[in-house]
């Protein structure tokens, strides 16, 4: 090819054919740049079938775009040039293509966007850096809706992005008359045999080669490639989606907090990490959804819940991640500085509710949202865990994770760290609430029903031990009145047992006892 007028870099999170880097660019006129770099898959020691998934997803992109007419240069990790990271590898390609300028979209973190910032500088030549619009809300709009507000929260700003999309409308009205039927979304269920199941994806040469890779490089990263089957093309993705809309949409509400023993997926999608990286359209899914309502084929709870948690919750903890600022991910409000105990990388414990979450965690990097906010997430609370730390696991582990909703997840909405920035209060909850949502506590070593003693729930101390510890900084909060009122109101004796039991379970947990 002649020397081309743009070099466009296509980062592993930007597959979408209409990625607005490529938007009115002539193909014969440049040249398309994907990198698989080392510092990207090592920045965390990410799971090992995050790792596979996103080489895997990217090279089929590739492919995709060159039958599109793109000139598609693909940089493999283990090509012996490759320098390793981003702005190295921009600067070879720089050299080999003497473009005039560069194209990008622009980066999804704090991290990249400042790598992002230096290239003009760096590399001699003007860059573009266009604004992601596979969402919603851009970020002017997000910030304009939260400006001068005392407090932001999800349910005003969904409110907002339901108008703008007309998304489950009757004019100025929510369909329903009710814009949120999350109330009606709580019910546990039962396992049975009609319950729906996510395609499998076996690997094709192309995974089974990252895969190999993988193993070879990463050896040292957590996690595991057996049970790999995530689609890593636009075509099996949409695939998924259709698997999800015809089977599990209409329960999706019903059961949205539910958890069963060895049911990983439940009513769930499983879409997240291909719309994370672009296989998948958010807006187009969720007026998919709205169609199976308005054919009758889904009820309106279910329908309104996963489109609340698109164009609400995903849409939000975007907004809050970028507002925050790059510093959100050091904010400790609680001050809680203990380790992450090292099963969040074996499983190995007798607490099967944990156990449970974690084997799955390891085995396929993805877990439910109640997985992962009331069982690993509520744990890393009530123990104090640090948040830094906890927010690094989470990032590493699930193949889904992005920082943008990573971080807010789980350092705002997870571990409250943030002060409530994010969310109203924290969710932190005793055995009691995974006895009501799940079957874990029926094959469990520890008794869901006792408080203290060698056979106690540990969640049931911990929980009141937390408040107690957190008094000062938590008893103030409107949506935790009730229980610190039942704290106020117990036993001196009861109060201290409480705590003698958690400190116990402290002191086990932190010489690395099975516990
Ligand atoms: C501590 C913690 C960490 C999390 N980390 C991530 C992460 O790294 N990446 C990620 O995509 N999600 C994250 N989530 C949100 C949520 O758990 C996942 O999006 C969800 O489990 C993905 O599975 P699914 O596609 O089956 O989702 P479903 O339950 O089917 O939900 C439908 C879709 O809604 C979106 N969604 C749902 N809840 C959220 C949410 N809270 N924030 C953003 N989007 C949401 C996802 O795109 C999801 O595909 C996290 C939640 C917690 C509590
Ligand atoms: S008894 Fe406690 S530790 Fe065991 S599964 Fe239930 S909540 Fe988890």
């Amino acid at each position: 090819m002649q020397r081309p007028s743009l070099l466009i870099p296509i980062l592993g999170d930007q597959l979408s054919p209409a990625i607005s880097s490529l938007r009115g660019v002539d193909p014969a006129d440049a040249v398309v740049l994907m990198m698989e770099v080392r510092e990207e898959a090592t920045y965390v020691r990410h799971h090992k079938a995050k790792i596979a998934f996103l080489f895997s997803a990217m090279r089929h992109h590739a492919e995709a775009l060159s039958r599109r007419g793109w000139t598609v240069d693909y940089v493999r990790l283990d090509d012996p040039v490759n320098t390793g990271t981003f702005t190295s590898e921009l600067a070879r390609a720089v050299a080999r293509y003497r473009p005039s300028g560069i194209v990008v979209t622009e980066a999804g973190e704090w991290r990249v966007a400042r790598m992002m910032e230096e290239w003009e500088r760096e590399l001699g030549l003007p860059v573009d850096i266009r604004q992601d619009d596979r969402f919603v809300a851009s970020h002017a709009e997000f910030a304009a809706w939260a400006e001068g507000r005392r407090e932001l929260r999800m349910e005003w700003f969904y409110r907002e992005m339901r108008r703008k999309t007309g998304l489950l409308m009757n004019g100025s009205e929510p369909e329903g008359g009710q814009w949120n039927f999350d109330k009606e979304n709580r019910k546990p269920a039962q396992g049975d045999l009609l319950m729906p199941r996510p395609l499998a994806f076996p690997p094709d040469e192309a995974t089974r080669a990252v895969m190999a890779l993988v193993e070879e490089r990463f050896a040292d990263h957590p996690g595991s490639l057996e049970d790999f089957d995530f689609a890593v093309t636009a075509k099996d993705a949409e695939r998924q989606a259709d698997q999800f809309m015809k089977h599990a949409l209409a329960g999706f509400g019903d059961y949205q907090d539910a958890m069963l023993a060895g049911e990983r997926y439940l009513w769930h999608s499983i879409l997240s990490p291909y719309i994370n990286v672009g296989l998948l359209d958010p807006l187009d899914l969720c007026r998919r959804a709205e169609a199976e309502y308005r054919a009758g084929r889904a009820p309106l709870n279910a329908v309104e819940g996963y489109v609340r948690q698109i164009i609400g919750w995903r849409e939000y903890v975007r907004g809050i991640y970028w507002r925050a600022g790059p510093d959100y991910a050091q904010r400790n409000f609680l001050d809680a500085r203990r380790s992450l105990p090292s099963f969040y990388w074996t499983g190995r414990t007798r607490m099967r509710c944990m156990a449970e979450a974690l084997d799955q965690t390891l085995r396929t990097a993805h877990a439910h949202h109640i997985q992962r906010l009331m069982v690993t997430g509520n744990f890393a609370l009530l123990i104090g865990a640090d948040p830094a730390e906890v927010h690094r696991w989470y990032l590493e582990i699930y193949v889904d994770a992005f920082e943008w909703v990573e971080l807010p997840n789980t350092l705002g909405m997870s571990q409250f760290a943030d002060g409530g920035l994010l969310g109203s209060k924290p969710y932190a909850a005793s055995g009691a609430y995974v006895d009501r949502m799940s079957d874990y506590c029926r094959g469990c070593r520890y008794d869901v029903k006792q408080r203290t003693g060698p056979d106690a729930c540990p969640l049931n101390a911990l929980y009141w031990d937390f408040l107690a510890r957190n008094e000062e900084k938590l008893a103030r909060n409107p949506r935790l009145a009730m229980p610190y009122r039942s704290w106020a109101g117990m036993q001196p004796q009861t109060k201290a047992a409480l705590r003698v039991q958690a400190a116990g379970f402290l002191e086990r947990l932190d010489a690395g006892e099975m516990i």
